[in-house]
């Protein structure tokens, strides 16, 4: 890595950028919290003055996303992908079936966690068909099942679900690690809510769970770990054991930092506006085109192609762009191995100063190379 005394643009797909402010705040508070004499990651997660930051980050969490008075917000450990886990052994003990939507990796992974806790899993629909570039559209789940489950935005993919599929009494369970708060949802249409934090919300390590409170029973597959319970935390608040303190301290000034700039709305008018500058460049170029079919596309990532079509060559093109927009300052663009290409995650923290940024390199870098 080079050395900058400059921030970079970072468009990271996860960890990602978080809004200069609040690392700021971080950094200014570091030594000594509002007169503690402490750091936030030397407190005690039992003090008083720890127990005000974890209650203002879950008021947060309720106020920004508007979450009903009878879902339970948790701040758990073990990433996006323990939740592939503990969805299936908490969730699944009635029929043990759940039905899966299989629109890219991050679903695949929770569909086969669940197989192998021993659940049915119906795939109900995929988009695998046209390499998981569009959202498959269903409008009914209907059936015996003990949940159903979708990857709401598909961070590797670059696609988004336009709608909420409809699923009657059976609890609609959604990964939304890379799509929180960058838009208004209704949590009201899902029984369980997840996210990782490390894309939209703080640093890697601690992950959101908002669940429907009929959903915590003491009942779950049997053999699974006290700490792999829901109603362990939900219980105890978060705290049956340390939790990731400094990261949900950091969780609550980004959402602090939504609600300043004008909540989730304004967010969403940020978001939409920096993706159709880009997706826009992308329509109207004859060196570029997106990978995500339009009604499915990602406000958070956008992975794209140029023309090239010879794949040793293609290699060659996306390995130049990548070096020399990092020499610009662009960094963290190479794309994922199952897309190719570059892919830009342009999560809530990215600027539109950003985007731009980007699109005059891609501009420059099409006339240079074509
Ligand atoms: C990043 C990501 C995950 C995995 O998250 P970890 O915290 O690394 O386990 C799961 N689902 C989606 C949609 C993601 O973007």
């Amino acid at each position: 890595m080079s050395i900058t005394t400059k921030r970079v643009f970072n468009f990271s797909a996860g960890p990602s950028c978080l809004p200069e402010e609040v690392l700021k705040e971080c950094a200014d508070e570091m030594l000594n919290y509002k007169g503690s004499g402490q750091s936030v990651m030397e407190m005690s997660h039992r003090s008083a003055v720890y127990k005000a930051i974890i209650d203002h980050a879950e008021e947060q969490v309720r106020k920004l996303m508007n979450v009903p008075s009878n879902y339970k917000v948790l701040f758990l450990q073990g990433g996006g992908s323990t939740q592939f886990a503990m969805v299936a052994q908490n969730l699944g003990i009635h029929s043990h079936k759940a039905a899966y939507i299989k629109t890219g990796v991050w679903a695949k992974k929770a569909a086969a966690e669940a197989k192998k806790l021993g659940i049915q899993v119906d795939e109900i629909a995929s988009s695998e068909d046209k390499n998981f570039s569009y959202i498959p559209r269903v409008e009914k789940i209907e059936g015996d099942y003990d949940y159903a489950y979708i990857c709401f935005n598909n961070t590797i993919m670059g696609t988004h679900y336009e709608y909420i599929p409809d699923t009657g009494n059976i609890p609609l369970v959604a990964d939304i690690s890379s799509c929180i708060l960058s838009e208004e949802l209704d949590v009201s249409k899902f029984g369980l809510l997840f996210a990782g934090a490390q894309k939209n919300l703080a640093g890697a390590g601690v992950t959101l769970v908002i669940i429907r409170e009929d959903l915590i029973t003491d009942e779950a597959l049997p053999g699974t770990p006290t700490m792999l319970l829901y109603k362990t935390h939900a219980d105890n608040g978060s705290m049956y054991n340390t939790p990731p303190c400094y990261n949900i301290y950091v969780l609550a000034k980004v959402l602090d930092w939504i609600e300043k700039i004008g909540g989730v709305k304004e967010i969403h008018r940020r978001n939409v506006e920096k993706a159709d500058y880009l997706y826009n460049y992308l329509d109207s170029s004859d060196y570029y085109h997106a990978t995500a079919e339009k009604g499915s596309r990602s406000l958070m990532n956008v992975p794209f192609l140029t023309k090239e079509t010879d794949a040793e060559r293609a290699k060659e093109i996306n390995a130049k762009f990548v070096k020399e927009a990092a020499e610009e300052g662009l960094v963290n663009l190479a794309g994922h191995r199952l897309v190719g290409g570059m892919r830009a995650s342009i999560y809530n923290a990215m600027t539109l100063e950003g985007v731009k940024a980007l699109v005059a390199f891609m501009d420059k870098f099409a006339k240079e190379n074509s």
